[in-house]
């Protein structure tokens, strides 16, 4: 039996972050970030072990490389170095897994010809997730790498959901349907919800509410994703941050047409400067409320546009699915802003939903109820935690291919 820690690498295009997590006991060794690699002497290095004080540091981190070295470097201080016989695998998540991907996947020369080949659909997420992996690789060859991907819970979403109604030839040719993301914190958060319930997640319908910074909301059916509001991008769906969310697409052939926009230009505006931001110059929600608190009229518009988005997704899928046991709400925003949970179920009395305002006022690191105790759908909020996902499917896998009788 190999070791027991596994080390989650998530590389985006210019910064890394990693955790190192015994899965005996599920305890965390160290979690670090490195940031703005490659931008000359300004990179700055983040390392804090479970047993000591965080240290910090800038300075040139050229490529990736350089930051899984300084990442390995900063574990090696705290005996944690990846040399260490102890470490199991090496979990990588990864953007986008087309349709291929529907389980976590320890990688090989065709899974990485296959992440390559997905580079057109998220052309900003994979390369720098291929990029981590290569540079993983190179410093632990031995090693398994496993490969898990935002997209796979949604895999199991049916054709209805999944496809656009638009010319079959022309979507398949170009492989355009609806993909969804944050898979891995929509499985994590559906199965802790059906655990704080009591309850098997087979047994249990849940819509689950992701809303970080990128916020997407999914319908999932005992234990099965049946609908997401991400989609091709994570561009669809929820108001974000950042992002526009849902919009009728001529939008872009009129900025384009009358607007003299290119497509570069338009991709930057509703990915950049659009959503919270594009709304009221705001993309965080305390500042948000501060500003609504403080009666600024921007601030109240952009709330009220982020909960009529809301409030129509949770309809759309109480519809979806028909029965409901459970929505839970996760992430910064999710997890954090009362004033946000309680807003996007007003209302919906009829369909069961309502939130205590005393519970729901209550902060707190755990999975929790926040509804009535005699309500007919419970509410809940489940932080979520796609680390602990990674490194529990990596090692659930590693350990299966090395135990023929798991399998
Ligand atoms: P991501 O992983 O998508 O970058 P997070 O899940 O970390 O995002 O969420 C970040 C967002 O959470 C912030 O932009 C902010 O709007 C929100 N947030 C964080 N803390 C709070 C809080 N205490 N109250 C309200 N919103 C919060």
């Amino acid at each position: 039996m190999s070791g027991s820690r596994v080390l989650v690498l998530n590389s985006g295009s210019s910064s890394v972050k990693y955790q190192l997590i015994d899965m005996r006991g599920g305890s965390r060794l160290a979690v670090g970030l490195v940031e703005r690699i490659g931008e000359g002497g300004g990179s700055r290095v983040k390392h804090t072990p479970a047993d000591g004080e965080s240290r910090e540091w800038t300075g040139p981190v050229p490529d990736h490389d350089a930051a899984l070295k300084a990442m390995a470097a900063e574990l090696d201080r705290d005996g944690l170095g990846l040399d260490s016989p102890e470490l199991a695998a090496i979990g990588h998540r990864v953007v986008h897994g087309g349709l291929r991907f529907t389980e976590p996947t320890v990688i090989d020369d065709a899974v990485l010809a296959e992440i390559e080949r997905l580079i057109p659909v998220a052309p900003l997420h994979n390369p720098a997730n291929l990029t981590g992996i290569r540079t993983a690789q190179s410093l632990r060859p031995d090693l398994p790498q496993v490969a898990v991907f935002d997209t796979a819970f949604h895999t199991t979403m049916p054709e209805s959901a999944a496809r656009y109604a638009i010319d079959v030839e022309t979507a398949d040719a170009h492989r355009i349907r609806r993909y969804g993301f944050h898979g891995t914190s929509h499985a994590y958060v559906s199965r802790e919800t059906a655990r704080l319930l009591g309850r098997a997640p087979e047994d249990v319908n849940v819509i689950v509410l992701h809303l970080g910074n990128g916020a997407s909301a999914s319908a999932v059916r005992g234990g099965r994703c049946v609908d997401t509001s991400m989609g091709l991008t994570p561009l669809e769906g929820l108001v974000m941050g950042t992002r526009s969310g849902d919009m009728d697409p001529a939008v872009i052939f009129h900025l384009m047409r009358v607007g003299g926009m290119s497509a570069d230009e338009i991709d930057t505006l509703l990915n950049k400067r659009s959503g919270l931001t594009g709304l009221c110059g705001d993309n965080d929600m305390r500042e948000i409320r501060r500003r609504v608190d403080a009666g600024d009229e921007r601030a109240a518009l952009a709330f009220d546009i982020y909960i009529h988005r809301l409030k129509k997704y949770i309809g759309a899928y109480y519809a979806v699915l028909g029965r409901v046991d459970a929505v839970a709400f996760t992430a910064g925003v999710g997890e954090n802003s009362a004033p946000v949970r309680e807003a996007a179920l007003a209302g919906l009395e009829g369909l069961g939903l309502a939130v205590d305002s005393g519970l729901n006022a209550v902060r707190g690191d755990a999975a929790r109820l926040i509804s009535p105790a005699d309500a007919r759908v419970a509410v809940a909020v489940v932080p979520t935690d796609e680390e602990m996902e990674i490194a529990t499917q990596s090692y659930a896998l590693v350990n299966e291919e090395c135990n023929p009788l798991l399998t």
